[in-house]
């Protein structure tokens, strides 16, 4: 695979998402080359736009202008941060890949000692964070009931306190790449493919600057997406809830109808009627609205739509000997069938 590759040296290609960025694209640059310099790999910076509206893309070229690492790749809209992120391992040629956000939220100081553990034979070096900051204990309270509920129902071992900030080895990479599927739940992916994995703590800092995309409804949906991605255990417990909720009622009726012939009927019993009939509607919009989640999700894979469309590429500079290795070209990766 690595004909035509002479010298030894590794490349790294770091991968940033940006989204509306434009006021910490400098500093960013200026740290990530900062951190890459000590590590000893070529490397380029793929920065992916992911229909940004404000001046990112301007400021994304005033810096490929000034560095040669830096290459562009332009989405033809917003596709969000997974499917930027996509884009971004579909096109990076490293032997060595590394996301980060742009918000400096994941440090690029932290980069060199994911890539001495890729060194030492890991193929997914991801960021752990050790403390959570001024996060609310709702916040904490509803992620640790999403990573147990995922550990007991899935069989894919997510890593808790992990964000996307993390590097993963080429053949670790060429696999992410077999997933095509439209929703993408990344964290479950990168925990999908296996290899030997490996956590380095870090503290996460606050955002640099602009404002989070993240929001309840959106973390609520990220959960939807994880469970609904990973495991169909809610159609399950949707089968057992009927079935528990039947053999209730069953009892129930056995009641009524002991009570009755001992006791005569003296029309009572229309507010238990009502609890029942309430409850079991309930039961059953909620069971519906279980299967209409899984529904709608084959519904869009069924599709098959790509995952995203390219405006514009503009790789990095090749450097001699390295990039113009067979099977490195990153030409449409898109649509394998
Ligand atoms: N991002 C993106 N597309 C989106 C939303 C976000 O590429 O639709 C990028 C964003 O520019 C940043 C990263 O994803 O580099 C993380 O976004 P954000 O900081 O909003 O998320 P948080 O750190 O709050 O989880
Ligand atoms: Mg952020």
């Amino acid at each position: 695979m690595d004909q035509g590759n002479t010298d030894k040296t590794p490349l790294l290609s770091a991968i940033v998402p940006v989204y509306n960025e434009e006021g910490v694209l400098t500093e960013l640059h200026r740290r990530l080359s900062q951190a890459l310099a000590g590590i000893p790999a070529s490397v380029e910076m793929l920065f992916i736009n992911d229909g940004s509206a404000d001046g990112t893309l301007q400021e994304l070229q005033s810096l490929r202008a000034s560095d040669p690492r830096v290459c562009i790749l332009d989405l033809s809209r917003n596709f969000g941060k997974e499917v930027a992120m996509t884009a971004g391992l579909d096109y990076a040629r490293g032997d060595a890949v590394v996301i980060l956000d742009a918000d400096l939220q994941d440090p690029p100081e932290l980069i060199p000692e994911l890539f001495a553990q890729w060194q030492n034979g890991f193929d997914v070096v991801y960021a752990r964070r050790v403390e959570r900051k001024g996060e609310s204990w709702l916040k904490r309270a509803t992620a640790y009931m999403f990573y147990r509920f995922m550990r007991r129902f899935t069989n894919v071992a997510l890593p808790e306190d992990t964000g996307d900030f993390r590097l993963l080895s080429r053949r670790a990479v060429e696999s992410l790449k077999e997933l095509r599927e439209q929703h993408r739940f990344m964290k479950g992916l990168f925990a999908w493919i296996g290899y030997p994995q490996k956590a380095v703590p870090f503290e996460r800092d606050p955002r640099f600057t602009g404002y989070s995309k993240w929001n309840y409804p959106r973390l609520w949906n990220f959960a939807i997406e994880g469970i609904t991605s990973f495991t169909i255990a809610p159609l399950k417990i949707s089968t057992y809830l009927g079935l528990l909720t039947a053999f209730s009622a069953l009892i129930y009726a056995l009641v009524v109808i002991i009570k009755t012939l001992l006791f005569g009927d003296p029309v009572k019993g229309y507010p238990s009627l009502m609890v029942v009939i309430l409850f079991l509607g309930g039961m059953q919009l909620f069971s519906l609205g279980v299967i209409g989640e899984y529904l709608g999700r084959m519904f869009n894979e069924t599709k098959q739509r790509p995952l995203y469309i390219v405006q514009d590429y503009a790789p990095c500079e090749l450097i001699p000997g390295k990039l113009d290795a067979p099977g490195q070209k990153p030409e449409e990766p898109e649509r394998q069938p």
